[in-house]
């Protein structure tokens, strides 16, 4: 066991993930993990609204965002936070590097490792790809999303807005509505919510919400109005085309009419409940203009905001687990 996870303010357990610097997905952590790691973003959250934002607790560490899929707010924050955290960052898009000339993801891991990097952050699109990448390189790495397998940290900061604006996730109903079958993003949080105590609900057409989640004993609904009852939180997710082989939907105009949220289906969720997204938006596709745009109900801009907390706070912790300041 490292120091770190040794003190008594720090609930690692020694064969975690986190315990061996990575942070894979949200499944296996633990709750006291997770708010753990939420506490500490929650640190991160006034310091990222402040002129000076630059600290040095990665001064000498060297980060490395390798991208094998299009990101914008991903690969941003990943950047921000390393850099407020005082790392030296490089991006590799996928384009321009080697990969492009067939080298594979082993040797093009096993060619960064070799420039020693403290900390890889790694989107790829096979689920998988990236816990395989971990079992090579030396640093600690991080999945910015696997294929449609888990994209933990932003399960994290969507816990993260939920806790701020609700003040708890135990307790609560979610409804993660739409793209279910495609989506990493709901992989992370029906783990997250699950282990925190809150309820899930999924809805969506059946061609897109696996039976698989049913027979894991979720909640399923394929009526948006039905499975809205109630619930404290909407999450609404990309219907994801560029994963899709052959056709799982109408039309986009079809889909909004039943999927799509808009004033009148969210009237059957609480009055208070919140509206989030992980984004990108398909504008009057899973979502209509007005409903995303709300400044009362919306919480999708805050989750951009949580974002770079939450990373902050991950890659503190991961380092910290690999080499205890
Ligand atoms: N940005 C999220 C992801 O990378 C959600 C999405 O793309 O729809 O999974």
């Amino acid at each position: 066991m490292t120091a770190a996870a040794k003190s008594l303010d720090n609930p690692i357990p020694p064969n975690s993930q986190l315990a061996q610097g990575h942070l894979l997905g949200i499944e296996g952590l633990n709750p006291l993990e997770i708010a753990y790691l939420l506490d500490k973003a929650e640190g991160y959250v006034d310091h990222n609204r402040q002129v000076d934002k630059k600290l040095d607790l990665l001064k000498g560490r060297t980060q490395i965002n390798l991208f094998y899929e299009n990101s914008t707010r991903t690969r941003a924050s990943f950047e921000l936070a390393g850099k407020r955290m005082g790392a030296d960052v490089i991006n590799m898009a996928v384009e321009g590097s080697s990969i492009k000339k067939g080298e594979t993801l082993i040797d093009t891991a096993m060619t960064l490792n070799a420039m020693q990097p403290d900390i890889l952050v790694v989107r790829h699109d096979q689920s998988g790809a990236v816990n395989l990448l971990a079992q090579k390189v030396d640093g600690a790495v991080i999945n910015g999303g696997d294929g449609s397998h888990e994209h933990p940290t932003q399960a994290l900061l969507d816990a993260l807005t939920i806790r701020r604006r609700k003040g708890t996730l135990a307790g609560l109903t979610v409804a993660i509505c739409g793209d279910i079958a495609h989506s990493r993003v709901a992989r992370s949080n029906i783990h997250l919510l699950n282990i925190m105590g809150a309820r899930v609900r999924l809805i969506g057409p059946p061609t897109l919400v696996p039976k698989s989640f049913e027979r894991m004993g979720l909640e399923v609904h394929h009526d948006m109005r039905k499975g809205l009852k109630n619930v404290d939180i909407v999450m609404m997710l990309r219907l994801q085309m560029e994963r899709m082989q052959g056709s799982y939907v109408p039309s986009t105009n079809e889909y909004f009419h039943f999927w799509g949220l808009d004033y009148e289906k969210l009237s059957a969720a609480k009055p208070d409940a919140l509206i989030m997204h992980p984004g990108p938006m398909n504008r009057g596709v899973e979502i209509a203009t007005d409903v995303a745009d709300d400044i009362d109900r919306s919480a999708i801009r805050e989750q951009v905001e949580m974002g770079v907390a939450v990373r902050m706070a991950c890659l503190e912790v991961l380092c910290d687990q690999r080499q205890p300041r």
